[in-house]
């Protein structure tokens, strides 16, 4: 049985003031015990978001790390054991709008993975095709390609310790979402694809669904076979839409 997970994607928005209010929405919603619940504010929020879900059951993750583990001479960027030092313990790694709006390749997703991971961070690793490669039938190859990338390089059991999140390019942010059958066969093509390695692992990794997840959507696609939660970006802006999305996963 694994246990859901629902984590917000906050992506480059909120101001102090507009954190505070999300903090406060969040500490008041009733959160199901049996789900882990994550939060993702941009890098500057980390800290007033840190302290102020201090006591609730919310961890709290970082949208991207350096690729270098360890802290140095790279301006601008934030290594992984940085983000754990300031108690975060997860990290989105490879979220579409990085790999194509900032060209992130495979091997870089990868190397931010293992970072992560050895910092002792839980990488949520991204996969997810664009519209045009949906079209062309290309859905399943292409992200077995991007799981591929990372299995090659560090091997598949570095999914013991790491979540998975399958989020189509085209659902993400438009309100468009998969069907639950759409995401289904995604799902269980990620999962056969770890089975074919290893099928203990493969059978407890969790892999949650992304793209434009609301309240309304949540409960029937976390009722499917290999979704075990979601990523959700939009709607866990709004903090009683994202308790509702939470509630959804534990029921
Ligand atoms: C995301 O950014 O990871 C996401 C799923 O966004 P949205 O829910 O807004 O589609």
């Amino acid at each position: 049985m694994r246990r859901p997970m629902v984590a917000g994607n906050w992506k480059m928005h909120g101001t102090r003031a507009s954190v505070v209010e999300l903090i406060n929405g969040l500490n008041q919603q009733a959160l199901p015990a049996g789900v882990d619940v994550a939060v993702f504010p941009s890098c500057l929020h980390l800290g007033q978001v840190v302290d102020g879900l201090a006591g609730r059951a919310v961890a709290v993750g970082a949208q991207d790390c350096a690729t270098e583990a360890q802290q140095g001479a790279l301006t601008g960027e934030v290594a992984a054991s940085q983000l754990h030092d300031a108690c975060c313990s997860l990290v989105l790694v490879g979220h579409s709008e990085r790999r194509l709006l900032l060209g992130e390749s495979d091997e870089v997703v990868t190397r931010k993975f293992a970072a992560a991971q050895s910092s002792g961070l839980l990488p949520v690793l991204c996969v997810g095709e664009t519209l045009a490669q949906r079209e062309a039938g290309q859905t399943l190859e292409v992200v077995a390609a991007q799981l591929s990338a990372v299995t090659d390089a560090l091997g598949v059991e570095v999914f013991s310790a790491a979540v998975i999140a399958y989020e189509p390019v085209w659902a993400i942010g438009t309100g468009l979402t998969a069907s639950p059958a759409q995401a289904q066969e995604v799902h269980a093509a990620i999962r056969a694809q770890l089975a074919a390695k290893s099928p203990e692992l493969a059978g407890k990794v969790r892999i949650l669904y992304g793209g434009s997840v609301k309240a309304a959507s949540a409960a029937e696609l976390f009722g499917m076979p290999d979704i075990d939660g979601g990523l959700v970006g939009g709607a866990s802006l709004n903090a009683d839409e994202f308790g509702a999305i939470c509630r959804a996963a534990g029921s």
